[in-house]
């Protein structure tokens, strides 16, 4: 295990009624700018409940942040709060609306000219607004990381900040009910695949980390179907929403390598071809799997036998089959798995590559060595 040194800030308020707690969590002297999407959150009861609980604090809103937040529906938010003072950011939603709240809270302190360069060229975040959150999709883990992901155009770019993590989080699993099947799986398949990316490396000997990892692989594996199943039960919404919130929060990564290369290639996807986040992974993983089997594969070997109880056959049979499965998963949760089924083909290879080129995501994975050449046959291994 490599050494760490590991902080979690983000206060959780889980359960049902759990956004009245937001009253008392925010500083009563704080000027609260509630941040929204589409307007999902007006029409499942989330937005009055956010209402009554700021009742005692001075308060605006900005809605209309999309999926895949854009940079320049975000800048103006960054407008209005310089305009009106607000200092203090409350995000309600997805992890679209926690991302793109994470970067109008960096954005709004940011002292150079064009805030775009956090993203763009890593421009560090030396202050930002605090914000916290009310989560309506258990899917990203964006409520208590410290990473966000911001599209323009066809870019979508990533950047890091402790800055910008949550101060708190609430998790009530009732204001998921609204969802639709769609999004239920994309939260599941989301979470799944942030798990696989901080563990299917090498072995580190971190045994607490794996075992913590494999359990919320069974748990999505066991309760996200019935999610879309029972779309009613209510303990499976909250195990749901459990397992996505605690798959990103840092806990299964310290100590250990990760490999994002999934999300890496699976962002030029959605930022060219507008492909739901969750719908590029379950593409690109498995061909991940199948590509980088030789240097994964003692990990391929222990996920396989301990996730889907495969002991039985030679190391390639075995991994086989622990690929095999992970398809079965995906489609049980009813995502694409090939970029033939988003009507993607091989030009679609061509243009990622542009991107991933253009981007710099030249050395991915836990060695470093998932180059172009390596990317491209991935791409197409996934056609
Ligand atoms: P999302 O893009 O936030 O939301 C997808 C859709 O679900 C929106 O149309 C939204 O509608 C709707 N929705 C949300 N909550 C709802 C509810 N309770 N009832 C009905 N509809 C609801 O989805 P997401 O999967 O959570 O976030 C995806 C984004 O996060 C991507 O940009 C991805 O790259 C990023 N991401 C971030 C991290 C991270 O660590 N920061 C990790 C992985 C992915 P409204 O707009 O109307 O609310
Ligand atoms: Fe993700």
């Amino acid at each position: 295990m490599n050494k760490f040194t590991y902080h979690n800030p983000t206060r959780i308020h889980f359960g049902e009624g759990q956004i009245a707690a937001i009253a008392n969590d925010i500083p009563q002297d704080k000027k609260v700018l509630v941040l929204y999407g589409g307007g999902s959150i007006k029409t499942n009861g989330v937005y009055d409940q956010v209402v009554a609980a700021l009742a005692d604090h001075q308060w605006g809103e900005f809605g209309g942040i999309e999926a895949n937040p854009q940079y320049d529906t975000l800048m103006q938010a960054v407008t209005k709060i310089q305009s009106e003072g607000f200092d203090f950011l409350l995000a309600v939603g997805g992890g679209s609306v926690i991302d793109g709240t994470k970067f109008v809270a960096a954005a709004a302190s940011y002292a150079g000219d064009d805030p775009w360069h956090i993203l763009a060229n890593n421009k560090p975040v030396t202050a930002a607004l605090p914000l916290a959150c009310v989560l309506t999709l258990p899917a990203t883990g964006s409520e208590n990381n410290m990473g966000a992901v911001v599209s323009r155009g066809k870019d979508k770019l990533a950047f890091m900040s402790p800055l910008v993590q949550p101060r708190f989080a609430v998790l009530d699993p009732q204001t998921t009910l609204s969802l639709s099947p769609r999004q239920v799986a994309n939260g599941v398949v989301d979470a799944y695949v942030h798990v696989m990316e901080q563990y299917l490396t090498y072995p580190a000997d971190a045994k607490v980390q794996d075992r913590f990892a494999e359990g919320l692989l069974l748990t999505l594996i066991e309760e996200g179907p019935k999610a879309l199943a029972t779309p009613d039960d209510m303990a499976v919404r909250a195990n749901v929403m459990w397992a996505a919130t605690q798959a990103l929060n840092g806990l299964i990564g310290v100590g250990v390598p990760q490999d994002w290369t999934t999300h890496m290639i699976g962002h030029e996807l959605t930022g060219n071809y507008g492909i739901d986040h969750a719908r590029t992974l379950s593409i690109v993983l498995p061909a991940v799997m199948q590509e980088q089997r030789s240097c994964k594969e003692a990990k391929l070997l222990q996920y396989g036998e301990r996730i889907f109880g495969i002991t039985e056959g030679s190391t390639d049979e075995r991994i086989d089959a622990a690929i095999a499965q992970t398809i079965a998963f995906f489609k049980q949760m009813t995502v694409p798995t090939r970029l033939s089924d988003v009507e993607l083909g091989s030009d679609a290879v061509d243009v990622i590559m542009a991107s991933l080129e253009s981007h710099g995501m030249t050395a991915l994975g836990e060695h470093g060595k998932i180059g172009l050449a390596e990317s491209r046959a991935i791409l197409n291994t996934a056609l």
